[in-house]
């Protein structure tokens, strides 16, 4: 059996960047605390804790110790909560999500209603929302364009959540023109995609027409992990997403010649090298059971 890793996969710059200022920051500091995990892998938010770097979840958990704001960014409400309490910042956003706030707060004041495509529970969607100045509408998905409001502004803005496909982005502006084409007189789109997760889902794609059985590391909370997997499902190759290599099955590389093994942007380079040498393991397995092709 022989297995593949994709050319583009795991931490992205954004998540490596967030980790180390974090690291630093507790090390200088003696000890921080980080508002939300600061990436979907249980394993790295655990050495981040050993490190110094406590979670928590809330504002009013929040014990005078140097707060950390995660790659995911937050909004003006939160980063004003924050002052007001008077904790030292130590601000990880990712300059790509910085990029979407800042259009998002520019085209709220030019007047347009700003369409956000993606998970309005999303920590960064939410962070985005927040700099639209109440002009802000995030819509998760194409079918559920018919929710938006019927007194729209005219003009409006769309912009992507960092981690979805090209595809499906462009599906959505398509759609969203197509339904609102009789009300809307403006129409901005900006390209707000991250190009380490596009290129990874290239990567994972290409990948995904060579192999016949794909796995996907990554958080099952992780959005861009969970994006790759359905990148990987759309090229109709059996696809598993899997947050370590505990959770894989001995039964999913029986018969299999080619296994593909990409990661998301929250996954370590360790979590990649466990499901490697487990998957080198369950071969070893089937070669001494004479199930193997
Ligand atoms: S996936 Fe892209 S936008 Fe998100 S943290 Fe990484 S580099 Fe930044």
């Amino acid at each position: 059996m022989e297995i593949i890793k994709a050319h583009e996969m795991g931490f992205c710059f954004g998540v490596r960047r967030a980790v180390e200022m974090m690291e630093e920051a507790a090390e200088k500091l003696g000890g921080i605390t980080s508002l939300g995990s600061t990436v979907h892998n249980r394993q790295v938010v655990e050495r981040l804790r050993e490190a110094g770097v406590d979670v928590v979840t809330s504002l009013e958990e929040i014990d005078g110790r140097p707060v950390a704001v995660t790659a995911h960014g937050v909004g003006p409400q939160v980063s004003s909560a924050l002052e007001e309490i008077g904790v030292t910042v130590v601000d990880t956003t990712c300059p790509i999500v910085t990029r979407s706030q800042q259009w998002a707060r520019h085209l709220a004041r030019e007047g347009f209603a700003v369409i956000v495509f993606g998970d309005p529970d999303h920590k960064e969607v939410r962070g985005v929302l927040g700099w639209a100045e109440g002009k802000g509408i995030a819509v998760p998905d194409e079918e559920l364009l018919h929710t938006l409001p019927e007194d729209l502004p005219s003009r409006v803005a769309v912009l992507s959540q960092t981690t979805h496909t090209e595809a499906r982005f462009a599906s959505f502006v398509r759609r969203l023109f197509e339904t609102r084409m009789d009300h809307i007189s403006e129409l901005r789109v900006i390209n707000t995609l991250c190009n380490a997760t596009t290129s990874q889902q290239a990567a994972a794609q290409e990948l995904a027409r060579r192999v016949d059985l794909m796995i996907v590391i990554g958080g099952h909370d992780s959005a861009n992990t969970r994006h790759l997997a359905e990148v990987c499902e759309e090229e109709g190759v059996e696809t598993h997403h899997i947050e370590s290599a505990s959770e894989i099955e001995p039964g999913w590389v029986a018969g299999h010649e080619r296994v593909g093994v990409t990661a998301g942007a929250s996954t370590p380079d360790f979590a990649v090298d466990e499901v490697v040498e487990r998957l080198r393991e369950l071969e070893r397995q089937l070669s001494a059971s004479g199930r193997s092709k």
